[in-house]
């Protein structure tokens, strides 16, 4: 069968930069599995598997609009060191949860200048073009239980 709404897909996958850079890969473990059409993956590399099917290997180059955004300027804030309450040690590079005006966010540490401290709440590939390299390794129906959720359970998942 071919990927269509709501199909499970298991597939294997290299993420590179531009400079070839490996990024993530499923090549040493088990592959991402993923439900079809609700926004599971990055709408890039959603589209360019629709209509494949176990068996094929693809490479996509998906532009930062497709991917994670383009960078916002608008994403990074300066906080003084006191606002991150209960973080003992900050690293430039660190991932944290930081409390903002917008509620809990994921940010990265970027800069650390005196006292105050500099977060970027950009995705980390924000802004990168997604290189792709794809082998599927299976296509199946959903589940009821897996529609209900809107993600895959089995191997794979790490929701539950
Ligand atoms: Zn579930």
């Amino acid at each position: 069968m071919t990927i269509t709404q709501d199909s499970v897909v298991l597939l294997h996958y290299t993420l590179k930069d531009d400079a070839g850079e490996v990024i993530d890969s499923t090549s040493s473990g088990e592959p991402l599995a993923y439900l079809h059409g609700h926004g599971n993956l990055v709408p890039g590399l959603e589209r360019a598997l629709a209509g494949k099917s176990a068996g094929d290997k693809l490479s996509v180059k998906i532009s930062p609009a497709d991917g994670y955004g383009e960078f916002d300027k608008g994403l990074i804030q300066r906080v003084p060191r006191r606002a991150l309450k209960g973080i003992k040690s900050i690293d430039v590079g660190m991932r944290l949860h930081a409390q903002t005006e917008q509620g809990p966010q994921a940010v990265t540490v970027t800069q650390i200048v005196g006292d105050m401290v500099t977060l970027d709440a950009n995705h980390p590939l924000a802004g990168k073009n997604l290189n792709f390299d794809i082998e599927i390794t299976e296509v199946r129906a959903a589940t009821e239980e897996e529609l209900e959720h809107g993600h895959v359970h089995g191997p794979g998942d790490h929701h539950h």
